[in-house]
């Protein structure tokens, strides 16, 4: 591991939580057909561990959106990819990797809502509700997480420590 980095959610913390999660999104959508949307591309490996876990009759959705450059936020939130199907009159869950500020879960309900689900809901791995500027619905959290960048499990910077098993975050 990287010296700087401090482990804040360890991996057997991560399969636990996620196990729960699956379970309780799989009692609330009983009998039903879901959508997953997979925000790339940080959510692709809470994505998979997530739905490797549930029961529920799915099918997979991705769009990319990108927010950030670096370890900073720009501010501005672009959509890079679109979804493929329509999500027209379907239950759709939205798996997002973390929940900062707010403006790109904000953005993508928008566009999302645009396009009639009979259902929209969120699912964040992570939630740094610290940092909040607007306000979003989340149906579903893993973990609080505090005011520090972190990294592993899907969080990057600029594209590297993705793979790491654990979340952690930068010391200092
Ligand atoms: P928001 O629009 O809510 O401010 O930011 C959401 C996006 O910012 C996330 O999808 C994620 O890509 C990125 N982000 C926010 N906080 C962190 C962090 O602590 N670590 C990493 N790697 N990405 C973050």
């Amino acid at each position: 591991m990287d010296e700087n980095f401090k482990v804040l959610i360890s991996k057997e913390e991560l399969e636990a939580r996620i196990e729960e999660l699956a379970k309780q999104i799989d009692e609330d959508y009983k009998g039903k057909e879901l959508t997953v949307i997979c925000v790339m591309r940080g959510a692709v490996f809470f994505t998979v561990q997530l739905t490797l876990r549930m029961k529920t009759k799915l099918k997979y959705e991705f769009i990319t959106i990108s927010s950030y450059s670096g370890t900073d936020t720009t501010g501005e939130v672009m959509l890079r990819t679109d979804l493929r199907d329509s999500i027209e009159g379907k239950d759709v869950l939205v798996v997002e990797d973390i929940i900062d500020t707010g403006r790109s879960m904000s953005y993508l309900l928008e566009h999302l809502k645009s396009k009639n689900p009979r259902t929209l809901k969120v699912c964040t791995l992570a939630n740094k509700a610290e940092r909040r500027e607007i306000e979003v619905p989340i149906d579903y959290i893993g973990f609080e997480v505090p005011n520090k960048y972190i990294v592993g499990y899907g969080f990057d910077i600029d594209n590297n420590y993705r793979n790491l098993p654990y979340v952690a975050c930068l010391e200092g």
